[in-house]
């Protein structure tokens, strides 16, 4: 019989995402939620965290036996960085240099050198994180970037439905999410705002959240977003599929209901061998939310670095330059040292 054996994952940020990923790990037998840090405090244990004691909390202080810290990351991973297999990054990204920042000071305070993969969805955020990709490699970590649903899932599936093409001309996402309280999501759907025409970062970092409250209620709720500044376009040019100025991005998001306002697509046109014009389209089911659909891919990512570590493999890798890894439990994982 294969004998299945866990990876062992860290969730950094226990909002939105943070506790949908805990909630994820209860149901796949091959992770082993070991660890989460949020801004107050980090809580670990080798065999395991109750993940619905997580997914429940409101801040880590509440589950028992969390270590209160104002550094709880780097706390964390010098404590039992060497326990975690690899880390889903679900912090806020205000300002835009936060992750690169974050991931520089793991590397110089802590040995931590597992696999990382983010869900960053600006450019300029993974270009921030590609000035550190000399430094991941030497230290032997494998880092993706870009795992969540859109950079992600979409601009990885776009990346597989080029193939037809001899050249792709145009990638647009349109993407639907539905929240049913914003303040689930708060990073999320505040960095929504950075694409709203007349708000600029400062502004959008400086707001409280009754100001986010009170622009929200300004549209009823919902965001129309176009032109999206998103690392999709970055992330399919360093693929090799097209150039970034053919890739685009927006979608409207409602904070007032779990449903989607719209199904999200991704349409991927291109010219094909005999010289027609031809668009695939790929279309998420409704019934699949945006924590299904960052969280699901955030993992398959994380399991493919495990795999390119325990083939000798360190850097820092683009989603679309990785197929995630989808496991039945009865699929055997190979042991990594780290
Ligand atoms: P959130 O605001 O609900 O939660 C953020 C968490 O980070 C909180 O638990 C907070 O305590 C923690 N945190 C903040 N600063 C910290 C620090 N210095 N150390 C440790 N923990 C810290 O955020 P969310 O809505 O879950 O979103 C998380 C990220 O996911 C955001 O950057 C968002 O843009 C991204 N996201 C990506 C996609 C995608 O498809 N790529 C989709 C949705 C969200």
């Amino acid at each position: 019989m294969v004998m299945t054996q866990q990876m062992r994952v860290g969730v950094l940020g226990a909002g939105g995402l943070g506790r949908g990923m805990a909630q994820l790990c209860a149901q796949r037998n091959d992770i082993r939620l070991v660890a989460m840090a949020d801004s107050q405090a980090y809580a670990f244990d080798a065999q395991g965290l109750d993940p619905l004691a997580v997914a429940d909390c409101s801040t880590l202080l509440d589950v028992a036996g969390a270590v209160p810290s104002a550094d709880s990351i780097i706390d964390l991973l010098k404590a039992h960085g060497s326990q975690i297999d690899g880390l889903f990054m679900a912090l806020p990204n205000l300002p835009v240099t936060f992750y690169a920042e974050t991931v520089q000071m793991i590397l110089n305070e802590t040995g931590y050198k597992g696999v990382m993969v983010d869900a960053l969805k600006r450019t300029k955020a993974v270009e921030a994180m590609l000035g550190l990709k000399d430094q991941i490699r030497d230290r032997g970590m494998v880092y993706i970037t870009g795992c969540g649903a859109t950079p992600g899932f979409l601009s990885t599936a776009a990346a597989v439905a080029a193939q037809s093409f001899v050249e792709v001309t145009e990638v647009k996402i349109w993407f639907g999410v539905g929240v049913a309280c914003w303040e689930d999501y708060k990073a999320t759907i505040r960095e929504d705002f950075l694409h709203m025409p007349g708000f600029t970062a400062d502004q959008v970092y400086a707001m409280t959240d009754a100001d986010i409250e009170a622009e929200l209620a300004k549209h009823n709720g919902l965001l129309e977003l176009h032109h999206m500044e998103h690392a999709d376009d970055l992330l399919l040019e360093m693929a090799g599929v097209c150039s970034r100025d053919r890739v685009t991005v927006g979608g409207l998001v409602d904070t007032k209901s779990p449903n989607k306002p719209v199904s999200t697509t991704v349409t991927i046109t291109g010219r094909t061998m005999s010289g027609k014009t031809g668009s695939h389209t790929f279309t998420l089911s409704d019934a699949t939310t945006m924590v299904d659909n960052v969280c699901g891919p955030a993992l398959g990512f994380l399991r493919a670095g495990h795999l390119l570590q325990a083939d000798a493999k360190s850097g820092l890798f683009a989603s679309t330059q990785v197929m995630p890894v989808y496991t039945l439990a009865s699929v055997s994982l190979p042991a990594v040292a780290v």
